[in-house]
């Protein structure tokens, strides 16, 4: 396993671990903070559905050109890893520690299985991931879905960007106070992240 392998197993694993222990009221209590950005990403799934999904088949799959899930390429924050977490099921998360281990394309990213992504609620990098192209082709003749694209990008910003107490940070601290630590807790880690915090208006 290389290093990107290794991080994102001892966080799964970890996060996994942790929820079990979780007394029901606490586990009640997460899935209640995160049902608003569940929300969120089922308005973008729909949005996704409806304006991409025929371009990203056509120029993606059926030309073979995709550049979407590279190799070690997908930044996934440690709240992700809780949220889908929280979300799947424990066999969909098994599904996910194996293909960590032992990915099925040696040169795309270690969580495409031959059936699509296998997190149940992706990383948002991933989801609000388009291409120009698809986004041009998408977008050339509809303004209107075009501002909608970019009111999303903007909402985006509520969870993980941490100018303000966001939900992805608020998710690390969680279990940064049972005495966790990842390099995936980004938000509390990435020199670039913790200036952002530093220069939150008072
Ligand atoms: S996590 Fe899923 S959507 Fe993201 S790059 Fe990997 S396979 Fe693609």
């Amino acid at each position: 396993m290389n290093a990107y392998q290794k991080e994102q197993l001892e966080a799964l694993q970890m996060i996994r671990r942790y929820l079990n222990q979780l007394p029901d009221s606490e586990n009640k209590s997460l899935k209640a903070e995160i049902a608003d950005y569940l929300e969120f990403r089922s308005c973008i799934a729909n949005f996704l559905e409806t304006r991409f999904k025929d371009i990203c088949t056509e120029k993606c799959y059926h030309s073979r050109l995709s550049a979407c899930c590279s190799k070690d390429g997908i930044i996934a924050f440690f709240a992700d890893v809780v949220i889908n977490a929280l979300t799947a099921e424990n066999n969909d998360l098994d599904r996910l520690e194996q293909a960590i281990e032992h990915p099925a394309n040696d040169f795309k990213c270690i969580f495409l299985s031959e059936t699509g992504c296998l997190w149940q609620v992706k990383p948002i990098v991933c989801e609000m991931f388009v291409c120009d192209e698809a986004e041009n082709r998408a977008f050339e003749n509809d303004p209107e879905a075009a501002k909608q694209w970019e009111t999303y990008r903007e909402i985006k910003k509520n969870y993980t960007w941490p100018d303000q107490p966001v939900l992805f940070e608020k998710l690390e601290s969680f279990f940064m106070a049972k005495g966790c630590s990842s390099t995936l807790m980004y938000i509390h880690n990435s020199p670039g992240l913790l200036r952002i915090k530093q220069n939150r208006k008072k």
